[in-house]
């Protein structure tokens, strides 16, 4: 057993208060949309009664228009399909193709297992394809996450029928039971799993250091009580890459030295990105499998724009394939998360693909994408659905609300979703609030094809050069036409993004953010560091954190049943799960 320790103690608290307090800031993001109208009981033309009366359209009522009016255009049959697989002698396979649009020499790069070729660029956005071993993706993409090699309500069939290009396979629990080589025996992750595209797996550091008891990140790797009998683990980079080598999914990632976002002590975000670096040089020292699977580095360096830098500096020195951005969506302040963005996109190379750990809320993907990230993960499409949460471009629809109790219409009348194609709100009410696991993966199935739907809209936008006007629809929809509500942060992010909210806020860009070389911004400017924690802790809510904890909780019981079969645990995490909801009014909270 671990002898008491106190910096382990320390670690242990602010791991806790990382992992408990990863919702804070985006429920007080969300808390304005939450008093948009959603429903048709809320409807701003539905008359209280007494003779209906003739008003003008509201603003929502255009946004909802032109969304309606701007449908997803087919893509061109160059993105969607982009092609056989490239020979090396093909004309044109090392050199940078031009746009179809303005003609410029779009980025390109490509190593022994990955090639990726923006086909268009807006502002700092971008469309992209990303050929792995196993599937030509096109970015923005969203991934979702399957937790035991299969996404939570979901089959391998369906994911498919909704395109989902490369689905993240959870390495910690993968490789705690069945076990790697017991993975390998089975042909890889892919085939195990059934899943026929990319596929992604995770280093595990995440979630021991996360979701583990007794969880301490030394120089050797990080070391945590096993949750099956005590006994004392540890997780070098050596092993993650030794797994994810054997699971054989196209991109793995690096172990990480993982700070909690909400972490006051500036000296242990300068640790963990030093550290980072060098755990990067043994997992590319371990890597075994170069020519078919890609190491993606994950930048480190908290909210300090020079620890980011030199995290930058050290990791685009390695010539990665790709470059994950991390150390986010763990409950820092929404400005302090997009400058982060916005700095790491414009100091990665051009032409290799960008992904943000651990997002997954609509608004999220849309700035990032804007800001010219290409990928995303979380498990928050998934999780949500099960408590009943539809995801829409008008924000979240609650249907355990009681005005979902009657509502003939479907989640959405824009999505052609199995869910919305056959089902009521109404129904979708009555069985969810009975928490029939039918209705979970009705929702879950709706929120993925939901996430699949918003990142093709953005590649047909960023492809048509129509990016700023589809984010402004998205905008003054997600925020119920209500100037008034659209938050600074998304204002000033847009702005750096170079997309005008003028007519959609009544917020105009701060104008304060960090403009350095390194930010890509206009000119140089002072370092500034942006304070993270008090805000964030101060933001936590606290049955958010109660709800964390019975997960935590479940998640560790359910670990201790060794002899379960991977199906029956996640049966009972799925109904530990419906029976941790939260109050009303804090489901959406979930990531
Ligand atoms: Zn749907």
């Amino acid at each position: 057993m671990l002898a008491p320790h106190h910096q382990a103690t320390t670690r242990l608290t602010s791991t806790l208060l990382f992992s408990l307090s990863r919702r804070a800031v985006q429920s007080t993001s969300r808390g304005v949309s939450r008093r948009r109208p959603t429903g048709a009981a809320q409807h701003p033309s539905t008359p209280r009664g007494g003779m209906p009366r003739r008003r003008p359209p509201t603003a929502a009522a255009l946004a909802s228009a032109a969304l309606a009016a701007a449908p997803e255009p087919p893509l061109p049959a160059a993105l969607s399909d982009p092609g056989p697989d490239v020979r090396d002698d093909a004309p044109g396979v090392h050199s940078p193709a031009p746009c179809p649009r303005t003609g410029e020499d779009l980025p390109y790069s490509r190593s022994p297992a990955l090639e990726f070729r923006v086909l268009a660029r807006q502002g700092r956005a971008r469309a992209a394809a990303l050929r792995l071993p196993r599937h030509a993706a096109l970015t923005p993409c969203f991934m979702p996450v399957g937790t035991q090699g299969a996404v939570k309500g979901l089959l391998p069939s369906q994911l498919l029928a909704l395109d989902c290009h490369i689905v993240l396979g959870n390495t910690y629990h993968l490789g705690n039971r069945p076990g790697a080589a017991a993975v390998a025996a089975l042909g890889g992750l892919p085939r195990a799993s059934g899943w026929p595209r990319a596929m992604l797996t995770d280093s595990g550091g995440f979630q021991m250091v996360s979701l583990l008891h007794l969880a301490e990140v030394t120089e050797r790797g990080v070391e945590f009580a096993s949750p099956v009998d005590g006994s004392r683990m540890l997780l070098t980079p050596e092993q993650s890459v030794a797994i994810q080598n054997a699971l054989g999914a196209d991109v793995l990632m690096a172990l990480d030295d993982v700070v909690p976002a909400t972490c006051d002590d500036p000296r242990r975000f300068a640790e963990a990105t030093g550290r980072t670096t060098r755990w990067l040089d043994r997992c590319l020292r371990a890597h075994a499998r170069r020519d078919e699977q890609n190491l993606f580095p994950i930048v480190q360096g908290g909210f300090d724009v020079r620890l980011r830098a030199r995290s930058l500096r050290d990791l685009v020195a390695r010539d990665a394939p790709g470059y994950a951005i991390g150390g986010l969506a763990g409950g820092e302040t929404k400005d302090a998360f997009w400058r982060v963005v916005a700095q790491c996109a414009a100091g990665l190379p051009p032409g290799k693909p960008r992904y943000v750990m651990g997002i997954g809320y609509p608004l999220d993907i849309v700035v990032c994408s804007a800001l010219g990230c290409d990928m995303y993960d979380s498990v928050y499409p998934t999780r949500t659905a099960r408590f009943g949460v539809a995801l829409t471009d008008r924000g979240t629809l609650r249907l355990k609300h009681a005005a979902c109790a009657s509502d003939p219409r479907p989640i959405d009348p824009d999505c052609s979703c199995l869910a919305c194609a056959r089902h009521t709100r109404a129904y979708l009410h009555a069985t969810i609030s009975r928490a029939l696991p039918s209705a979970a993966s009705l929702v879950s199935l709706h929120n993925v094809a939901y996430t699949q739907r918003l990142t093709r809209r953005l590649r047909a936008a960023i492809l048509a050069g129509t990016l700023p006007e589809f984010v402004r629809a998205f905008v003054s929809a997600h925020f119920g036409g209500d100037p008034a509500a659209v938050p600074q942060w998304v204002v000033d992010a847009l702005d750096v993004a170079g997309i005008d909210l003028t007519g959609v806020a009544a917020l105009r860009p701060a104008h304060d953010y960090f403009e350095h070389e390194a930010f890509g911004g206009r000119r140089d400017g002072d370092l500034v560091e942006y304070p993270v924690g008090e805000e964030a802790v101060a933001a936590a809510d606290r049955a958010g954190a109660q709800q964390d904890a019975a997960l935590i909780m479940a998640g560790a019981a359910q670990a201790a049943q060794a002899a379960v079969g991977a199906d029956r645990a996640g049966a009972e995490q799925d109904a530990a799960l419906m029976a941790a909801e939260p109050a009303e009014g804090q489901k959406s909270d979930e990531r």
